[in-house]
């Protein structure tokens, strides 16, 4: 499985990253799914009001669900939410045990839920991604680590960023 992210997704999340160094920052990710690919090329920041701690992240949900809506008229459903994605300033691109709890709430709303992590530091960042699944009963949603790869979105795609 891979997890194509268009280049002006990734580059906008680095910039996003570097603006916060050394705080955490994230958002959400949107595109659509090719089998257990998938291909992002959506990004919501944090919002106005989100919380920026040094080892924390919390959204600004409000102002992201309002900007979901607007793409999601704009682009005529075209891009569905894929997942979330943060920084791990001076850390290393793992999920820890907040993130997979974050993960499993996100599987309530989204299922096989992406979530990506960019770790390091100003202008230089690594890029890991991991799906969640749930098998049967079990509640706890186990997480995989995919390919991610980085593509030059072709013109016409719908590729949209919605930082403030
Ligand atoms: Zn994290």
């Amino acid at each position: 499985m891979t997890i194509w992210l268009a280049d002006d997704v990734a580059s906008e999340m680095e910039r996003l990253g570097s603006i916060y160094y050394p705080l955490e920052t994230g958002g959400m990710l949107l595109g659509w799914r090719d089998g257990r690919d998938r291909i992002a090329t959506g990004l919501i920041g944090p919002g106005p009001h989100a919380l920026h701690g040094r080892y924390t992240f919390a959204p600004d949900g409000g102002w992201q669900r309002a900007r979901l809506r607007d793409i999601f008229s704009a682009t005529a459903g075209d891009l569905d939410y894929l997942g979330d994605w943060h920084t791990h300033p001076d850390g290393v691109a793992v999920m820890s045990e907040l993130d997979r709890r974050t993960l499993s709430k996100i599987e309530r709303r989204v299922r096989v839920p992406l979530m990506v992590i960019l770790a390091g530091a100003e202008n230089k960042w690594d890029i890991g991604s991991w799906l969640g699944s749930k098998s049967g009963y079990l509640t706890r949603v186990s997480a995989s680590e995919e390919e991610t790869k980085v593509f030059d979105a072709p013109t016409g795609w719908p590729v949209t960023l919605h930082v403030d």
